[in-house]
């Protein structure tokens, strides 16, 4: 059963985030994206943190709409509509993605991406352990500070099964990503957020064998390799844009 998870964000805060870097393990953020080349990504698995909450299938009586933002305030209206779930991760009655897509990673008027954490890579996108796990896992200490990756709005901010206290951003690029496992949560739902905005502090909280973010990235609700987007060897966007095609998910 292929699990799944979301996206993260993340904006200003640059005194808040000088500060919270200082104090913490977690080195890096706020790289800006940079034009490289795609690599080639070797992936290796292994044990560790469960995957997932089954993501609930949906209806709309499951849905809930927020209550404090008009609907066309929702970031990426053009992919997703007025849909806009503060319950699950991933709603099962949405359309999934199909064809190929290219966004643009620096839309213009929003923030550089900056990265949630920057760490060892503990566990990567993939098949694991007869399951598929939707995410990356980066190493930090409990509450290091977990940045938001782009511009967008929190769609979900709570205690959830597996992923323990979790967040998902919308992004006005169009991808939602998604940080789990956290100690602490620092943003409210439907609230906005700029790339380098401290989403909350790490942890273990949730199916977590040890303090990590599990981090994901998502595109209408599918789980895509972080990597296609991220060199989380450099901390830096691998591009300004991100095609997305069937088989990326
Ligand atoms: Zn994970």
């Amino acid at each position: 059963m292929a699990l799944r998870f979301p996206k993260w964000s993340f904006g200003p805060a640059c005194l808040v985030l000088v500060s919270a870097l200082l104090l913490s393990g977690c080195k890096s953020s706020r790289k800006a994206a940079s034009s490289e080349p795609s690599e080639k990504i070797s992936v290796t698995f292994d044990a560790g943190d469960a995957s997932s909450s089954k993501s609930s299938s949906s209806s709309k009586s499951s849905k809930t709409t927020a209550s404090a933002t008009s609907s066309s305030g929702y970031p990426a209206r053009e992919y997703y509509g007025d849909r806009w779930n503060t319950e699950h991760v991933r709603i099962g009655s949405d359309p999934a993605p199909s064809g190929t897509v290219t966004l643009n990673l620096r839309p213009a008027g929003t923030s550089d991406f900056v990265m949630p954490c920057c760490g060892k890579i503990l566990s990567e996108f993939g098949p694991r352990n007869g399951r598929m796990h939707t995410g990356i896992d980066i190493k930090l200490e409990k509450e290091d500070p977990v940045y938001c990756a782009f511009d967008g709005m929190v769609r979900l901010a709570k205690d959830y099964g597996n992923y323990g206290k979790v967040v998902v951003v919308r992004h006005e690029n169009g991808l939602e990503t998604l940080y789990s496992h956290l100690n602490s949560i620092a943003v409210k739902l439907n609230q906005r957020v700029r790339a380098g905005d401290r989403i909350g502090g790490g942890g273990k909280t949730g199916n977590a064998q040890g303090e990590h973010l599990h981090f994901e990235t998502r595109f209408k609700g599918e789980p895509f390799n972080p990597r296609l987007a991220v060199d989380f060897e450099k901390c830096r966007l691998k591009s300004t844009t991100l095609t997305l095609h069937d088989n990326s998910y």
